[in-house]
């Protein structure tokens, strides 16, 4: 199956290893006819994350870009992180403007903004792949990322059920409400997989992404074939599976 655009890659402005000029061009040999910068949120340490600073570098740098490949579109989106059991993310009101879409995930490097939301959302999280976390832990999650949809117009969940662990099916019918999508991220398939059950049961649409950090990875979607191959039913969802422009909310 053919991808048509990339939503989600990383540059050397957080923790990727290259430039937005290198990613672009990676996009451009795949043949792909949309690319995205969404380099990680605010609130992670300075030396991998987005600063305000980095960040409109980088809008002079996306400029450039669209310049010298007028033949794709390329989008300057962030990944912005979800801190706390209220849905907050590291997003200020007048960062939005600066980006054509957000993206918000947990990254267990982003600080959180209470004692609360540490060990309330956080150290369950750390502790996920030792521990299932207890009813009353999914429960907190999934209406902490329910609350981050409808408080914010996040295009996409980047690698739902990452680390905290949320009812799939209950965030799915969320962001289907709201416009909102969920993402098949390359790099965490298995994540998506045993959520599987949960987002098919519901009318929730999917983009597909690399989450590439490295030029060599953009546009790699090897991992989705092979998930095709046992999930057939998914491929309809797949937005990015048609050529064309996609609607993110923002
Ligand atoms: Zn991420
Ligand atoms: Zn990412």
């Amino acid at each position: 199956m053919k991808i048509y655009g990339d939503y989600h890659t990383h540059t050397y402005f957080s923790d990727g290893r290259r430039s937005v000029e290198e990613n672009v061009s990676a996009a451009v040999a795949r043949g792909l006819e949309a690319v995205a910068v969404s380099d990680h949120g605010f609130d992670n340490p300075d030396r991998f994350s987005l600063t305000r600073e980095k960040a409109a570098r980088q809008t002079e740098l996306i400029a450039e870009a669209r310049c010298d490949h007028p033949d794709i579109r390329i989008y300057h989106a962030i990944e912005a992180d979800i801190t706390g059991t209220d849905g907050d993310i590291d997003m200020r009101p007048e960062d939005f403007a600066r980006f054509d879409y957000v993206i918000a995930g947990f990254h267990r490097f982003a600080k959180p903004h209470t004692a609360r939301d540490f060990f309330g959302f956080y150290l369950p999280a750390y502790f996920s792949f030792a521990f299932r976390p207890s009813a009353d832990v999914v429960r907190r999650n999934t209406r902490a990322f329910n609350a981050m949809i409808k408080r914010y117009p996040i295009a996409f969940v980047a690698h739902l059920n990452d680390m905290v662990i949320c009812d799939p099916k209950e965030v799915a019918e969320c962001a289907a409400d709201h416009g909102t999508y969920l993402e098949i991220n390359m790099k965490h398939i298995d994540v998506f997989e045993r959520a599987l059950d949960g987002i098919l049961a519901t009318d929730v649409k999917l983009i597909a992404n690399t989450d590439a950090h490295t030029p060599g990875k953009v546009g790699d979607f090897t991992e989705l074939e092979k998930l095709l191959q046992r999930v057939p039913e998914l491929s309809p969802r797949i937005l990015n599976a048609v050529p064309g422009e996609i609607i993110f909310r923002n």
